[in-house]
C-alpha cells in the first residue's frame, strides 16, 4: 500500500503519531484510517509507551493536497500559496520548501502589482509559478500514478531499492535536487521523464501494468 506511518518526536516527551495513504491509490480507496492507525500504535506501542493511558486526544486527520491540484490560485485581491495551492511534492510529500517558495513569487508578483497599481497583473502568478512547478509537478503526478498500483509499487520497491546508485539518483529527482545545468544521470533520467509524462502517461501506466500482472 502506498504511504507511510510516522513517529515524530515533539521534543517535550510527547510524539505526533500519524498514517497516510495516497488518496488516489486503489489499494488504498475504501481504507478505515482510523483502524489504520490503530493497527499502526499497536505494532510500535510497546517501543515508544503509546497506550490508552498516554495518548493525549483523539486522532484527527486531513488531506495534503499535491502536484498545484488547487485552484484558483488567483483572486481579484488574493493569491495562494504553499498547501492551500497544493504544493507539496507528490514525489516525497515535501511542502516545506514549497510554501515558501510560492511564498516569494506571490510577493514578487504581488509588489509588481502594488507598483503598477494594477490588480490585472496578480494573474502572472499563476504563469510562473506553472513555468517553475508545471513540469516537474506533472513527472511527480505521473510517478505516483504508476507507484499507486501495489503490484508495480512492490516490483520497484523489491528490485529497485537494493540498487545504491540507482536510489541516489532517482532521490536527486524525488526531492527536486537537479541542477538545470548538469547532465548527470539524474538530470538526463527527469528529462526523460519529463517526455514520457508529455507524451504517454496512460499507456505508459497501461503497459507497465501488464508487466507486472505477467
Ligand atoms: C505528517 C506530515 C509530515 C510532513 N513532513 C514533511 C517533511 O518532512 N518535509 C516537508 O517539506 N513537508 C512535510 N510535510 C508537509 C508540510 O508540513 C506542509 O506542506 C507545509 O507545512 C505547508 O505550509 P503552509 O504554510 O502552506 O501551511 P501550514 O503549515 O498548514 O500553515 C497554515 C497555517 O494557517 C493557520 N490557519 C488556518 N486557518 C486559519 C485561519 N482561518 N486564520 C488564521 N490562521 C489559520 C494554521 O493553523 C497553520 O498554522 C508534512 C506534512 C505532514 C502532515
Amino acid at each position: 500500500m502506498p504511504g507511510y506511518g510516522w513517529i515524530f518526536p515533539l521534543g517535550d516527551g510527547r510524539v505526533n503519531v500519524g498514517v497516510g495513504l495516497l488518496s488516489n491509490s486503489g489499494a488504498g480507496k475504501g481504507v478505515n484510517t482510523t483502524k489504520l492507525q490503530e493497527y499502526f500504535v499497536a505494532q510500535a506501542g510497546d517501543a515508544w509507551g503509546l497506550n490508552d493511558e498516554t495518548c493525549l486526544g483523539p486522532p484527527t486527520g486531513g488531506r495534503l493536497p499535491m502536484g498545484l491540484s488547487i485552484g484558483p490560485r488567483v483572486g481579484p485581491n488574493t493569491l495562494t500559496i504553499g498547501d492551500a495551492t497544493g504544493m507539496v511534492n507528490p514525489f516525497n510529500g515535501e511542502g516545506i520548501a514549497y510554501g515558501y517558495e510560492s511564498g516569494r513569487l506571490a510577493a514578487g508578483v504581488l509588489g509588481e502589482a502594488l507598483l503598477a497599481n494594477d490588480p490585472s497583473a496578480l494573474s502572472l502568478y499563476d504563469e510562473r509559478l506553472e513555468a517553475a512547478y508545471g513540469d516537474y509537478f506533472k513527472v511527480a503526478r505521473a510517478f505516483v500514478r504508476v507507484i499507486s498500483e501495489p503490484r508495480i509499487l512492490s516490483v520497484c520497491v523489491g528490485t529497485g531499492l537494493r540498487v545504491a546508485p540507482l536510489m541516489r539518483e532517482l532521490l536527486t529527482i524525488m526531492a527536486n535536487l537537479m541542477s538545470n545545468d548538469a547532465k548527470g544521470p539524474a538530470e538526463l533520467g527527469y528529462r526523460a521523464l519529463r517526455r514520457l509524462a508529455d507524451v504517454v502517461p496512460e499507456r505508459a501506466y497501461q503497459l507497465l501494468l501488464q508487466e507486472s500482472n505477467a
